[in-house]
């Protein structure tokens, strides 16, 4: 079989992810395989990652402000369908630290965690080994070399996954047609369709909730399909009611990161 024609699909490990085309990525000439049982589309094995994550929150991400505002009002009212308010919730490959700040603003007790990035916003909130409820994953999921291993990680903290990464459409778009294929950065080398995550809901027996290809939930409950959808699409206007479930942490963390010092 050519290595060049077939690679492990690192969703499913099915042996033939099929090569789809190639793309210059980067500096580099890159193959794109697309997984024919669970539909994921991958790079090949990137080693150019380096390079890409010469900054870990790259250049081009113009959207990074007004995408943590919507996720932030996003989560306030799935925190809502799911009864959570004092419970704890990790950010997962939380960047900066932004949607942290953000949430407990709006009184969530959110906690920070991110390897590759620096934490500015949401100091004395890093992720110790506590309990949590629920995850969170903003744009992750396209950036995992090891997607398996990093839900096993991720399904170990919580049994709540609340993620956005952007459906590849269908047919496979080619690499001028699709934006998300990350060109001008390098960081994306992993793109899922609704049967990938069918796939890995069933892998680690939970339910899949998903709006508009872009923000979806692993869970253990079984929530209302119809909830999910109009919480997520009329985020603005449920927002107004379902942040006074909780008390904003400003004050309060102002005054617990300043008796800690
Ligand atoms: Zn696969
Ligand atoms: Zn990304």
């Amino acid at each position: 079989m050519s290595v060049l024609m077939y690679q492990i699909c690192r969703v499913c490990q099915h042996a033939q992810s099929r090569y789809i085309f190639q793309s210059q990525l980067l500096n580099h000439v890159v193959k794109y395989y697309e997984c024919p049982i669970c539909e994921f589309v991958q790079t090949e094995n990137p080693y150019w990652l380096e390079k890409a994550y010469d900054s870990a929150i790259n250049d081009v991400d113009t959207g990074i402000m007004k995408r943590n505002q919507m996720c932030s009002k996003r989560a306030t009212n799935l925190c809502a369908l799911l009864n959570i308010k004092d419970e704890n919730i990790l950010d997962y490959a939380g960047g900066y630290g932004i949607f942290t700040r953000l949430m407990r603003d709006v009184g969530f007790n959110v906690l920070w965690k991110d390897k590759y990035c620096d934490n500015l916003l949401a100091k004395g909130f890093g992720y110790n080994g506590q309990n949590v409820k629920l995850l969170t994953a903003f744009e992750v999921f396209e950036h995992l070399e090891s997607p398996i291993h990093a839900l096993d990680e991720m399904f170990s903290i919580s049994s709540n996954i609340f993620f956005s990464t952007l459906l590849i459409p269908e047919p496979t778009p080619k690499i001028e047609d699709w934006w998300y294929y990350g060109q001008r950065h390098g960081q994306h080398i992993g793109f899922y369709r609704k049967k990938t995550l069918e796939y890995l809901a069933k892998k680690y027996n939970k339910n899949l909730y998903s709006y508009n290809s872009e923000i979806h939930l692993f869970s253990e409950v079984k929530i209302s399909k119809l909830f999910y959808m109009i919480l997520m699409k009329f985020y603005k206007l449920f927002y107004i009611y379902t942040q006074r479930r909780v008390s904003s942490k400003i004050w309060s963390d102002y005054i617990e990161v300043g008796e800690r010092k």
